[in-house]
Order: C-alpha cells, then sequence, then structure tokens
C-alpha cells in the first residue's frame, strides 16, 4: 500500500491550515475544493467524495472549530474522523458459528486473488487454533484446483476436491465431510469469471443456498480502483455479500477503491491482502488506514 500521491496532497492541504493562527469559513471552502480533488485523482468514487467533503465541511466550519486555539489541528482531525467513518469506523470480525462447521464462501472474478486469499485466510486460521478445510469449487479454471492443493499444503490444510464435478454438489459433500473430519471451518473457493455474468451468479446463489454460509466473502482487487467498486455493488446486488476482502493492496497507488467499497456497497472491508504470501493476509484497521493516509 502506498497512497503516497493521496497523503502527499493532503498532507500539503493541512500544512497550510494548520500554520494559520486562524482560519475563516473560505480557507475551509478553499481547502475542500483541494481534498475533493485529492480524492477524485486517488480515484474514489464520484458521490462518496461529495458526500464526503459535504460531511467535512459541516463539521468544520461550525463556531467551535474556527475560533477554537488551533482550528487546523481540528480541521484535520475531523477528516480523520470522517475518513475512519468511510471506511466502516473499526475493524470487523468474521462471523464463526457457535455450532461448528463455520462455512465460509470465497467469491470474486477471475485473477482477482480468490485462491490465494482462500489459502492465506486458512492459514491465519489455522493459526489461531482453528481446523480448517478448505474447498475446490472452481472447477472451470484450469488448474484451480492443482493450485488449491499446492496452496493447502503448503499452508498445512487439507483441501477437499471432487474433480470438474457439479461445483453445488461439492459445496454439500464438503460439509459432510467437515463434519465427519472434525473440520470446524470449510472454506469454499468458488469459481470466478472474467466478468460478471448470470451464469456465474446463478451458480454462487446455487452454492449459497446449499450450504447458507456464515460469510459471503468478495475477494476484489485493489490495484483495479473503481472497477473493483462496481464489481462489488454487482456482487452484493445478487448475493448480499457479507465482507469484502481487498487484494493487492501491497500493489495499490491510489487508494480508490479502498475508501470507496464500504460506502457504496454498505459492505465492510474485513481483509486486506498484503502481498503473494501465505502470510500476507491482514485485517482491515479502518482508523490506522486513515492515520496512514493523513499522515
Ligand atoms: P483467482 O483467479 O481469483 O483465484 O486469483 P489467484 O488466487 O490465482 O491470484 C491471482 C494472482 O494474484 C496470483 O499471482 C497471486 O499471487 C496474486 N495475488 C493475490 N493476492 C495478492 C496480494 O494481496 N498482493 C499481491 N501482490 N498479489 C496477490
Amino acid at each position: 500500500m502506498a497512497f503516497e500521491g493521496l497523503s502527499d496532497r493532503l498532507q500539503e492541504v493541512f500544512k497550510k491550515l494548520r500554520g494559520k493562527g486562524k482560519i475563516s469559513e473560505e480557507d475551509v471552502k478553499l481547502a475542500m475544493r483541494e481534498v475533493r480533488l485529492a480524492l477524485l485523482e486517488a480515484d474514489v468514487n464520484y458521490k462518496v467524495t461529495k458526500s464526503f467533503v459535504a460531511a467535512v465541511s459541516e463539521r468544520a466550519v461550525g463556531q467551535e472549530v474556527l475560533q477554537s486555539v488551533t482550528p487546523g489541528q481540528q480541521v484535520v482531525k475531523i477528516v480523520y474522523d470522517e475518513m475512519t467513518q468511510l471506511m466502516g469506523g473499526s475493524e470487523t470480525k468474521l462471523t464463526m458459528s457457535s455450532k461448528p462447521p463455520t462455512v465460509f464462501m470465497t467469491v470474486g472474478l477471475q485473477g482477482a486473488g480468490k485462491t490465494t486469499t482462500a489459502a492465506k485466510l486458512s492459514r491465519n486460521l489455522l493459526k489461531q487454533g482453528r481446523r480448517p478445510l478448505l474447498v475446490a469449487a472452481d472447477v472451470y479454471r484450469p488448474a484451480a484446483i492443482k493450485q488449491l492443493q499446492v496452496l493447502g499444503e503448503q499452508v498445512g490444510v487439507p483441501v477437499f476436491s471432487m474433480g470438474q464435478s457439479n461445483p453445488v454438489d461439492i459445496a454439500r459433500a464438503s460439509l459432510e465431510y467437515a463434519r465427519s473430519n472434525n473440520r470446524d471451518i470449510v472454506i469454499i473457493d468458488t469459481a470466478g469469471r472474467l466478468h460478471v455474468n448470470e451464469e456465474l451468479m446463478a451458480e454462487l446463489l446455487q452454492i449459497q443456498k446449499t450450504v447458507n454460509p456464515h460469510e459471503t466473502l468478495l475477494v476484489v482487487d485493489a490495484m483495479t480502483g473503481q472497477d473493483a467498486v462496481n464489481v462489488a455493488e454487482a456482487f452484493n446486488d445478487q448475493l448480499s455479500i457479507t465482507g469484502v476482502i481487498l487484494t493487492k493492496l501491497d500493489g495499490d497507488t491510489r487508494g480508490g477503491a479502498a475508501l470507496s467499497v464500504k460506502a457504496v456497497t454498505g459492505c465492510p472491508i474485513k481483509l486486506v491482502g498484503m502481498g503473494e504470501k501465505m502470510d500476507a493476509l491482514e485485517t482491515f484497521y479502518p482508523e490506522r488506514m486513515a492515520s496512514r493516509i493523513l499522515g
């Protein structure tokens, strides 16, 4: 993650504000215009940018702020608060069922990092003392099953597969397998497509209805910016996703997806991928992200 462009620009704006002993409503207005441009350049959704700036402005021009001893500092604090809220407030945990197995379904477009993420997630859960099971339900992409098996072996998590069988049957059978083999979390790696399409959604819906997952986790590539947000909206419309996993944040230079996904879809980012290695999946902390961006 290196949102330097956004970070630098915002810090520039705030330096100017902090430098002033007193600030006027006009100063706030000018600063907000620059904040707006910085966000748009970072590929933050247009509507999100607009309402973000409106919310900050409304709070910032209040008398308590303008007449305080450190008005610039107060404005920065407001931006920090609003930015944290924009990304969901505080971190969101994965839902665990009190009656195992807990079932997670990972969904997403091809190349988003779904298979890798399923394996990383299973590794994290294993480290927490859980007994995960990976399920190879991506039966279309050549080598997807093999890929999951290789990763499963690498992280020490068993992989349930039934070759190219019907994914719904695979998903159903995997729950039976988990029950009889004492695995307490099932992570189903579903198929992706290059684009959102009806066939994919129909299949995913069927799997979802069959296994009734505790989490339907959408995996999206942060580097695709607003496309990631559009994909999230489309998946959420059909599948009511419960959380987003934003991958490749390590290579994202702009930050548009991280800042927009929650506001556009209502779904929190729960985890972020920070690299290709198996240990590079982390909890998403909105406060820390806002701090990093604001410097
Ligand atoms: P799938 O088609 O969605 O299952 O995607 P894959 O899991 O095969 O991942 C596609 C590529 O993205 C692979 O080369 C992964 O190593 C890479 N990848 C996945 N997550 C991350 C991440 O967080 N950071 C980086 N840099 N690469 C990632």
